[in-house]
């Protein structure tokens, strides 16, 4: 197992604080939304200080400034994704990026999705014409039984997540992919939390659109990302319309501006774009492949050390393909009082409940579960800390 170096920590303001308990704070709610290191914190003050001028509008030099670097940080995010800048959207968040598909795209045809997705990636779809295809026993995705449902044909969309937030398993996109495109549909990804593991290849993927949120890498929240092939994007209907979209406003003979601009109407979340440039060259920095073999390490570390504690059942496979979150529920306890008890008396945070995967806790008769999550600046103590509690915690409250 290789871990990265525990100095990343002295980046991040944060974990410098004590919890109300007195304890130094442990944080294994990242999957939630990552911490911000210092560096984002400075471009953040920096742009409320210096940049604070409308993009695209105003004829200055601080609205060029502004500017300048709000493009900048489109091509940063291109490269991250191994995509075109022209193919890259900013918006809000996740959520946002796979509702601007979901009502943009000119496809009345059926939608597929899996229950083992997070509600946005499967809320956001005409309800009326989307099936939900059950996860497997073991809580992971059924990429058969997806085939099989695109094989019968009249499927538009299909839209999975790329890493679980609840087992941390990804489905062999690739596979799907073929199988997508070979009936005419396309794939669209929910990376809320594959990006921040480490840079993708869209290419390399097939995907044809692509989500995540900046908040997620340790971005402020208000940014989001929505990536489209260049020609898809041509095709989708803008559904955010108003100023700084459009050419020209002549009724109906008003003019889109050109891709992506035609999308980002209104004025958008400056200062949170210009912290996830921050964010994304301080993942650079630190070595992407590194990032990729701690955050496995520590998935994998955590599964031992939870598997030590009586009456504890894992959801997900057992094998080594997870890379992300990890979920459980100990039997006879609640996940909430579990959660509330190690926060309150250790100063350790976790998630406690459906982790907005309903269906998949549903299918897998589980109830709220716990879920531990990590990143960089995440540490193995870190997991013993919080299995040691947790032990105690079942010891002084048995069923
Ligand atoms: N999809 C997945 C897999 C997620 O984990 C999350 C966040 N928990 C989302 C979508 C939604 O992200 P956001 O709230 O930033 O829109």
């Amino acid at each position: 197992m290789t871990f990265l170096t525990s100095d990343l920590r002295n980046d991040y303001p944060a974990l410098r604080f004590s919890s109300p308990s007195g304890n130094p704070l442990t944080y294994l709610d990242s999957a939630a939304t990552a911490l911000k290191p210092q560096i984002v914190i400075d471009a953040v003050t920096d742009a409320l200080g210096r940049y604070s001028a409308g993009i695209h509008r105003s004829v200055h030099f601080l609205g060029d400034e502004s500017t300048e670097r709000f493009e900048a940080t489109r091509l940063s995010v291109a490269r991250w994704l191994g995509a075109q800048e022209h193919e890259i959207i900013f918006t809000r968040n996740t959520t946002e990026s796979l509702s601007y598909v979901a009502q943009g795209w000119p496809d009345d045809r059926r939608i597929i999705v899996s229950a083992t997705d997070h509600h946005s990636c499967i809320l956001a779809w005409d309800i009326g014409k989307t099936t939900i295809v059950p996860p497997l026993p073991d809580g992971s995705m059924d990429e058969e039984s997806i085939v099989k449902e695109i094989s019968k044909g009249d499927v538009g969309i299909v839209a999975v997540s790329h890493l679980s937030n609840v087992t941390g398993m990804s489905p062999d996109v690739r596979a799907l992919a073929t199988a997508v495109h070979s009936h005419g549909a396309i794939l669209v990804l929910d990376a809320a939390q594959s990006a921040p593991h480490g840079p993708l290849d869209v290419a390399e993927l097939d995907c044809d659109f692509l989500a995540f949120s900046g908040h997620k890498l340790g971005a402020p929240a208000g940014v989001g990302v929505l990536y489209g092939r260049a020609g898809h994007l041509r095709r989708l209907q803008p559904i955010n319309r108003g100023g700084g979209s459009v050419e020209t406003v002549a009724g109906v003979q008003s003019t889109w501006k050109s891709v992506p601009w035609r999308f980002e109407s209104g004025s958008p979340a400056i200062e949170s774009v210009f912290g996830l440039q921050a964010i994304l060259e301080y993942l650079w920095d630190i070595d992407t492949e590194m990032i990729a073999s701690h955050l496995a390490s520590l998935r994998s570390y955590a599964l031992d050390r939870v598997y030590s504690i009586p009456g504890v059942r894992v959801l997900g496979s057992l094998d080594s393909k997870s890379k992300g979150p990890l979920s459980f529920v100990i039997e006879g306890q609640s996940s909430h009082v579990l959660a509330r008890s190690l926060s309150d008396a250790y100063g350790i945070c976790v998630r406690s409940g459906f982790h907005c995967t309903q269906p998949l806790h549903d299918a897998s008769r589980c109830a709220p579960s716990l879920r531990l999550s990590f990143y960089v600046y995440s540490q193995p103590e870190e997991i013993d800390r919080t299995v040691d509690a947790l032990k105690r915690l079942v010891r002084a409250s048995p069923r």
